[in-house]
């Protein structure tokens, strides 16, 4: 008896030292992760963004404060596409390379944007945007493209664009279908990164160019996420070009979106993607 009373007691001891661990080790922890993800978006935007000074936001060199907040709380995940901070914008970690499985349902890495940032960095009109477009050469075609000079967007693209026609791959990106469009996303009233200037779409081959939209997918439940859209190895080596330059690929995305390639290198970098979700909708 004495020795299965020791017995529990050893237990609950232990039991008990590790609840202790996980209150005095939970709150460091998601500070860390905090400080991570902010960081990134310092990193990723160094002309625009300060390095953190404060765990609950962002500041631009001029002051203006982007909130990062993890216990804003939305209704639902469409809630969260229409206002979400910074630390939305930051919670789904992006994979590069291969996927070896298909998305989860609403695992968007990228489409959850903080719409303010978006305006500040590369301007509030179509003018505003149109002022800071450069254009660029893009090998695939041998033709010309504009893209946005903010944040080191277009000599990006033109990086890929070598790089992929280096590679012997330029017959899957030689025909862009559209860079800068001052225009919303279709079905809702939230700017599209077209109209930023740091998104590309393209005519890609027939099986490949897929959207969640044309579809019919989510509202038709015998419509899938289309997997074959992960599985064409060349086409796997375009989108690991791009996100060497610091683009995402909208075929990511549960929501998905082929044809489409964006910006985005707060959630590219080494340090910033591949990392499980800090928080799981
Ligand atoms: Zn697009």
């Amino acid at each position: 008896m004495e020795i299965k009373t020791a017995a529990l007691t050893g237990v609950l001891q232990r039991a008990l030292l590790l609840c202790g661990m996980v209150f005095l080790f939970q709150p460091t922890l998601l500070a860390a992760e905090a400080n991570r993800l902010l960081v990134c978006l310092a990193n990723a935007y160094p002309d625009h963004l300060a390095q953190p000074s404060s765990s609950d936001a962002v500041y631009s060199h001029a002051g203006q404060r982007y909130p990062f907040d993890p216990k804003t709380s939305y209704r639902d995940f469409e809630d969260e596409l229409e206002r979400a901070d910074l630390y939305s914008q930051m919670r789904q970690a992006y994979q590069s390379g291969p996927l070896s499985t298909t998305p989860q349902r609403n695992e968007d890495p990228g489409r959850l944007r903080h719409t303010p940032l978006f305006l500040d960095m590369y301007g509030k009109t179509f003018s505003e945007v149109a002022s800071k477009l450069v254009t660029i050469h893009w090998a695939p075609c041998h033709c010309k493209l504009q893209f946005s000079g903010v944040n080191g967007a277009a000599q990006a693209l033109e990086a890929v664009g070598q790089e992929i026609e280096h590679a012997g791959l330029s017959h899957f990106v030689a025909e862009s279908m559209g860079t800068f469009n001052w225009r919303k996303i279709a079905g809702t009233q939230r700017l599209s990164m077209h109209a930023f200037g740091i998104a590309i779409d393209f005519k890609l081959p027939k099986a490949l160019g897929r959207y969640w939209r044309w579809d019919g997918a989510y509202t038709n439940p015998s419509k899938r996420f289309p997997e074959d859209i992960l599985r064409d190895k060349d086409f796997n080596r375009v989108v690991s070009i791009f996100e060497s330059h610091g683009f995402v690929w909208g075929g990511k995305w549960w929501h998905y979106d082929s044809i489409h390639f964006e910006y985005r290198p707060e959630l590219t970098s080494r340090q910033c993607g591949q990392t499980a979700n800090p928080k799981q909708k």
